[in-house]
């Protein structure tokens, strides 16, 4: 079976109610990035920074994956899919993916603010962090967010798997944020690129086959696609 490989970003979720980063009147249009997403910002206001999160990950809880994540997942019956998200929801996994690596985190996690191994899955049911909230090492439990400033540890592993693409698929990103957005460079030569975006997304690459639609209607146009190619 040929690989597939997806880049995804934060317009895949926002069928599924959650804001993407630059909508407007969203979440992130109330809250500064160097207050809450940033180590800074943690070590000045650590408990606003675990509420922001707390918020987010309730929010996170409720969404249940849209006819994207679904039929991205549907695509392994005929295909490697290898998912790598800048989303740090957990909605692929909800819709049945099985290969999916978070670059930049996993709200459903905490971690140790000493060690950035030592992580824990959060409970659903109880899935809020508190300050005094602490890890094995003793240190206070933090989001494992990878946030702005800081290194991007699963940056080398979605490397190799997008240089394994036979087919690379970008869906609802605006490729704004680095090192993520270099991901497409390193892609062969002649491996088909589909973008799925309502918008228009600048990519510094030529031969890339825009799907212009939300995420939803993009994926089903793909799956039509990839079906009539085989
Ligand atoms: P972004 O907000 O910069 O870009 C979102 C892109 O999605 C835009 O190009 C927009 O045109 C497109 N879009 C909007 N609605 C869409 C739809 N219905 N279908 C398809 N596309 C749609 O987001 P980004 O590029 O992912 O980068 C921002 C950073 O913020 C990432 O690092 C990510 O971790 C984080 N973030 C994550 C979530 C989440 O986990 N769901 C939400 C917000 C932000």
């Amino acid at each position: 079976m040929k690989n597939l490989v997806v880049l995804s970003g934060a317009g895949i979720s926002a069928e599924s109610g959650i804001a993407t980063f630059r909508d407007f009147g969203g979440l992130w249009d109330k809250y500064r990035i160097e207050d809450v997403a940033t180590p800074e910002a943690f070590r000045k206001n650590p408990k606003l920074v675990l509420d922001f999160y707390n918020m987010r990950r309730r929010e996170c809880i409720k969404a249940q994956p849209n006819r994207a994540h679904i039929g991205l997942a549907e695509l392994e019956n005929d295909y490697n899919v290898f998912i790598i998200t800048q989303n740090v929801d957990d909605l692929h996994e909800k819709a049945g993916s099985k290969n999916v690596l978070h670059l930049h985190g996993e709200l459903m996690k905490a971690r140790s603010s000493m060690d950035s191994t030592l992580i824990y899955d959060l409970d659903s049911l109880n899935s809020d962090i508190q300050i005094g909230d602490q890890a094995l090492d003793g240190s206070q439990l933090r989001p494992h967010i990878v946030w702005f400033g800081e290194s991007v540890p699963m940056m080398e592993k979605a490397q190799d798997i997008v240089a394994k693409a036979d087919i690379l698929v970008i869906i609802g990103t605006s490729l704004n944020v680095y090192p993520a957005a270099g991901l497409v460079d390193n892609v062969s030569d002649g491996v088909p690129i589909y973008l799925i975006d309502p918008n228009t997304v600048f990519v510094p690459r030529s031969g890339i086959n825009f799907i212009q639609k939300i995420a939803s209607e993009g994926v089903g146009e793909l799956i039509k696609i990839l079906g009539s190619a085989r």
